[in-house]
């Protein structure tokens, strides 16, 4: 190896940086566009860099990854609890069927579509009235609540028509809120 290509090598890490005087700087862009080996070793040093910037923005993504970890976590434990409230809702809804706080289904049915689509997102449509039905089935089944097994499928019915409603209540708020978004 040249001297000259020895000596502009040990400072191309230097001159990467911008960290050379003017006179150095201009001297290793002469040396640089005739000797073909140390442009070569200057492109390879680029890369380098380059590479490391990569791998630090990994480092970063991985130092990120507990606090998604977490967020997934939590996520699925609020689905859980979702889930657990649609069936003690649908539960409680049923149980007052024959009694007088019927009238609290328009509210309580709905709601549990909105916690259907939470949970379940468009396969709420059917989820949900399937887990209704056994509920209602097992509500009957057992006579929890003195109920006929007519009754017990009119109820269904209906109650599944507004835990649709809940689906749809909760569909366009997502839309909506998806929309405000991208905004
Ligand atoms: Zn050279």
């Amino acid at each position: 190896m040249k001297t000259e290509c020895s000596i502009v090598r040990d400072l191309l890490p230097l001159y990467v940086e911008d960290m050379v005087s003017a006179e150095t700087a201009q001297y290793m862009r002469e040396h640089l566009q005739t000797c073909t080996e140390c442009k070569a070793e200057l492109a390879n040093l680029k890369e380098g860099t380059l590479l490391d910037t990569v791998e630090k923005n990994i480092t970063q993504t991985d130092t990120e990854k507990p606090f998604k970890r977490m967020m997934q976590r939590m996520n699925r434990q609020f689905h859980m609890f979702a889930y657990s409230l649609i069936i003690f809702f649908i539960f409680l809804g049923f149980g007052w069927t024959e009694g007088e706080n019927l009238m609290y289904n328009s509210i309580i049915m709905p709601i549990v579509g909105i916690f259907g689509y939470y949970v379940f997102r468009w396969k709420a449509i059917y989820k949900v009235p399937v887990l209704l039905l056994l509920i209602d089935l097992f509500i009957f089944l057992f006579q929890i609540v003195e109920i006929g097994f007519a009754d017990t499928l009119g109820w269904t019915g209906l109650y599944c028509i507004f835990i649709w409603i809940g689906n749809i209540i909760a569909f366009l708020l997502h839309f909506a809120f998806r929309k405000e978004e991208r905004e």
